[in-house]
């Protein structure tokens, strides 16, 4: 069998070690040296120019069925990749949700699989732990950069979250598009093995995005952002953005690309901001892209100021 090996930044190291059991099993093998940062992101084109029988998408949970992926038609074996918490950390976790009656937990998928033990160590000390589940994510208490809902949808249930999750990426997402929780959000980093209140820095970040879209309602010509990354591919929202724009008197036009390159977009110096329905992460790079970047759910926000 012909098979694309794909491996996220941050496990690529890892890459020869399957490729060479998957050789052994007497498999063709190609390895895909794009980046890719998501399971929404499967590498279905050059698995096309490869003519693959099949993708294998390490470290990420499966992304439920995008149209894109549909029309390439090729099969996806998803591997996700686990990270232990170790037990005495657990107890520190179970220790601090001590302070609240109700809490809602939640993690990223690199920890899910010991998202049960965790839940029921907590409940163990008397206190309700509530979890629920997002449409984009695979698993109950799983979230996503593109899917808070495990933990955003419980907010009016519990006194507080807790959140298990290294570095800032998805913590930052916690919040109701640009209007942050009521109830403090306490994250767990099992890296640094902190657990910390990240409710201020959430707020911080909020107050940071609503200046950028500010900035861009200023703007008079947009650039709107398509990628092909199977799982963001999202054509026909930039084009009722674009009609949007126009009604309001703004030029816009969109821009496709797979990955979204800051260093490409700086050559096209006429745009005055950007909008992009691609990964909504992609705009907390606004900096090195050099305009204001403006995510499709935070459109109506620009909407009203321009
Ligand atoms: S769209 Fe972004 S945040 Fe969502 S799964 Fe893909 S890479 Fe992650």
């Amino acid at each position: 069998m012909r098979i694309l090996l794909q491996f996220p930044e941050g496990l690529k190291q890892k890459a020869l070690e399957y490729a060479q059991k998957y050789q052994d099993e007497g498999h063709q093998i190609y390895l895909s040296s794009s980046k890719s940062f998501g399971g929404c992101d499967v590498a279905f084109e050059e698995a096309r120019a490869i003519s693959a029988d099949k993708i294998i998408h390490f470290g990420h949970a499966e992304f439920p069925l995008h149209p894109t992926f549909k029309r390439y038609n090729i099969p996806v074996e998803y591997v996700e990749y686990h990270i232990d918490l170790n037990d005495r950390f657990i107890d520190s976790i179970v220790e601090y949700a001590k302070k609240y009656d109700k809490v809602a937990l939640g993690t990223v998928v690199q920890h899910i699989h010991q998202f049960n033990d965790i839940k029921k160590r907590i409940e163990s000390v008397g206190v309700e732990v509530f979890t629920s589940k997002g449409p984009k994510c695979a698993y109950e208490g799983q979230t996503l950069g593109c899917d808070p809902y495990a933990v955003i949808s419980l907010e009016n249930k519990v006194d507080a979250v807790i959140f298990i999750s290294g570095g800032k990426f998805h913590y930052l997402a916690l919040h109701k598009i640009l209007d942050p929780l009521s109830i403090p959000i306490i994250n767990a980093n099992p890296y640094s093995e902190e657990i910390k209140d990240v409710s201020d820095e959430i707020k911080k970040y909020i107050k940071r995005r609503k200046g950028i879209i500010v900035k861009a309602s200023e703007g008079k010509i947009f650039g709107i952002l398509v990628s092909t990354r199977a799982g963001q591919f999202a054509p026909e929202v930039a084009e009722k953005i674009k009609e949007t724009l126009l009604s309001k008197n703004k030029k816009a036009f969109i821009l496709v690309s797979r990955s979204i390159d800051p260093e490409a977009l700086q050559d096209f110096n006429v745009f005055d901001a950007y909008i992009n329905t691609a990964c909504p992460r992609i705009a907390d790079d606004w900096e090195s892209i050099g305009k204001p970047v403006v995510n499709t759910n935070e459109i109506n926000l620009l909407l009203e100021l321009i």
